[in-house]
């Protein structure tokens, strides 16, 4: 079986691609299965570019095919804002209660239409020849008025969509078939199967 490596250390975010991608022949290591210790500063301005940089880095340092991603969350209201800095929002390490919550109080008397935000995630595949394939997807929805759910990862708990009429948090189920990332990697697949074909 072919291995790829996912340049993360996010474990629920490992969790979510490798449900999304189990039927594919392919072996998905995290950095920590690869035992690859590695900083990178994620200096893109944008989602693309900040994918692009993780994955070439850990490429070059293995010479390996890697994939990442780079995603989080844009609320309308907040000019787009924690957008590329979703993960460092208020701190690394500031717990998503708190990060959730405020973001409930940035957004306090402000009406359901100009709630808006949408999880976007970009993923590169990265070869060592250089090469760089980027795919994207995109999951609309609302900022909620209060914390609910206990599943997923970040901001699920407050990232509400009107078609399910629940948070990303209360969708264990449906989550991995319509999020951001479930799209971003649908649109990579076609990629994958041709590097499970080649030799
Ligand atoms: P990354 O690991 O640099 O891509 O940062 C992604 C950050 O965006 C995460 O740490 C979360 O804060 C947020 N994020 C991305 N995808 C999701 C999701 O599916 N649910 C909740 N939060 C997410």
């Amino acid at each position: 079986m072919k291995s790829i490596i996912f340049a993360t250390s996010n474990e629920g975010k490992m969790d979510e691609v490798r449900e999304i991608l189990k039927d594919l022949d392919l072996n998905l290591m995290s950095l920590k299965d690869a035992n690859i210790s590695i900083d990178i500063d994620e200096n893109g301005k944008s989602f693309e570019e900040n994918a692009i940089i993780k994955a070439r880095t850990v490429c070059e340092k293995t010479g390996q095919i890697v994939l990442a991603d780079d995603s989080g969350l844009e609320v309308d209201y907040l000019d787009k804002a924690p957008g590329i800095y979703s993960a460092r929002f208020l701190g690394e390490d500031t717990p998503y209660s708190i990060k959730n919550q405020y973001i409930i109080d940035q957004l306090k008397n402000v009406s359901f239409n100009e709630r808006s935000a949408r999880f976007v995630c970009a993923i590169a595949c990265a070869f060592p020849k250089g090469e760089v394939i980027t795919r994207e997807g995109v999951l609309e929805g609302y900022i909620a008025d209060k914390i609910s759910g206990s599943h997923g990862f970040g901001y699920d708990p407050i990232f509400y969509v009107p078609e399910y009429d629940c948070t990303t948090a209360e969708m264990p189920n449906i989550k991995n078939k319509i999020s951001h990332r479930a799209r971003a990697l649908q649109a990579m697949k076609e990629v994958l199967e041709k590097i499970i074909a080649t030799n």
